[in-house]
């Protein structure tokens, strides 16, 4: 039984727990201190996950995958978190990989998906954030311009994460001039970019550097020629492709934080329990147990929404209002875990051996990205509350 959730003691993916677990002994902090340094890729934590088939948990068997439900991917990523590593080098496999089973052709899911479940083959870059449009996605410019069996990519992608790292991208860009459309959601294509080849020829990738290690990048097309069979399903329903997958990606980025909130609760509570200040320990005041008390109580609450989402998503229910909820629970319980933790520190919470101040950086990001707390509060005010359009 896990000493900080535990809800139910039949968890159905502790075994699987247990196996990640076992995983990430293998890559402690002072593993992801000299990447943190040298802002460098996790690779071979990468590829022991790949090689132990944990980023094929969702693809289904036949496919070569373990065919897994969402909570098992969700236990996953959380196990991660958990013990201190970073899933965000690999995770958007697991979510952009539900677009191609969904939409792709037979033909493309059976040349990818086995290959991408081996590890033999990396889908971890998704193209949709661009400079000018930022979250109001459908204003975006990227071109997609059908020539005969090809199509000609024009345009600018920011924050593509992993891009260097991985051999596919997912892209969403624009099929339909915006005039031509009836639907603001309408004209937008999804394509399954093969980049080993396009690399130099019309794809330039170049990073970003940012407060954390996250291998992020901003992408350019120029002139870039796909072959007309990298389009997934229709043209012109992308954004729909896109949008159904984001329930799962929400879900799953919450179950992160979910993780990282109880790494940072942890770690709080062993310190204020080892740290003797005034001849006590300093856990002995309520001025340090009340914030971490709080935290924990909040990423507990979290962790039910998350479970309560995945079970929505696995029964093919709507679940976008608690994966929405989810994610954003989620983030703030891990923000505020992570708040506790850095001052039960002190000094020591901004040290870097301590991995507390890496950990504070990582987990900020989810505020953010993928999706920030506005967006999801514009959502549950319209969708939810029916309440008017803000935007
Ligand atoms: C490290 C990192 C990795 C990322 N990885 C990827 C990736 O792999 N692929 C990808 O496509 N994208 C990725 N993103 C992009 C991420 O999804 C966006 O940064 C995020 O969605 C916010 O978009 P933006 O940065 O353009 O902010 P903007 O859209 O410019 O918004 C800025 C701020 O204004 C707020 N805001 C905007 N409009 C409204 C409104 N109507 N009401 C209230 N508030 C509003 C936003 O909530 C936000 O706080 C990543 C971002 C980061 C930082």
């Amino acid at each position: 039984m896990d000493s900080l959730s535990q809800t139910d003691a039949r968890d159905p993916h502790e075994a699987i727990r247990e196996e990640v677990r076992k995983l990430c002994l293998g890559f402690p902090g002072a593993y992801w201190r000299a990447l943190d340094r040298e802002h460098e890729y996790p690779e071979a934590f990468v590829r022991a996950l790949a090689e132990q088939g944990w980023l094929a948990a969702l693809i289904p068997e036949d496919y070569g995958g373990s065919g897994l439900p969402l909570s098992a991917a969700a236990a996953i990523l959380e196990e991660i978190q958990r013990a201190g590593c970073n899933g965000g080098a690999c995770h958007a496999q697991m979510y952009i990989m539900g677009a191609l089973l969904r939409h792709g052709s037979a033909a493309q899911k059976s040349l990818y998906l086995p290959q991408i479940a081996s590890g033999a083959l990396r889908l971890q870059a998704f193209g949709v954030t661009e400079p000018t449009s930022g979250t109001d996605t459908t204003a975006l410019k990227t071109t997609a311009r059908r020539d005969g069996d090809e199509y000609v990519i024009n345009g600018q992608k920011i924050w593509t994460s992993r891009a260097e790292y991985s051999d596919l991208m997912l892209l969403l860009a624009r099929t339909t001039p915006r005039e031509q459309i009836v639907k603001r959601t309408d004209g937008l294509s999804v394509f399954l970019l093969d980049m080993r080849r396009l690399k130099g020829n019309g794809l330039t990738i170049r990073p970003i550097r940012t407060m954390m290690n996250h291998a992020t990048t901003e992408v350019f097309f120029d002139d870039m020629r796909i072959p007309a069979d990298a389009l997934i399903g229709e043209e012109g329903k992308g954004f729909r492709y896109i949008l159904s997958g984001m329930n799962a990606e929400r879900i799953l980025i919450a179950a992160e934080c979910i993780g990282d909130a109880k790494w940072f609760i942890e770690k709080t509570t062993d310190y204020a329990k080892e740290r003797v200040v005034f001849g006590r320990p300093i856990g002995q005041n309520q001025g340090i147990q009340f914030p971490v008390a709080k935290a924990y109580t909040h990423m507990r609450a979290a962790e039910l929404m998350v479970y309560h989402a995945a079970a929505l998503f696995e029964a093919g229910r709507d679940c976008g209002a608690e994966a929405n909820m989810s994610k954003m629970l989620a983030a703030d319980a891990s923000w505020e875990a992570a708040e506790a933790c850095v001052q039960t520190h002190g000094g020591f919470g901004f040290a870097e051996e301590y991995d507390v101040e890496r950990k504070f950086r990582e987990t900020r990001l989810y505020q953010v990205a993928p999706i920030s707390t506005n967006m999801i509060l514009s959502y549950l005010a319209e969708h939810v509350l029916g309440l008017p359009r803000s935007y």
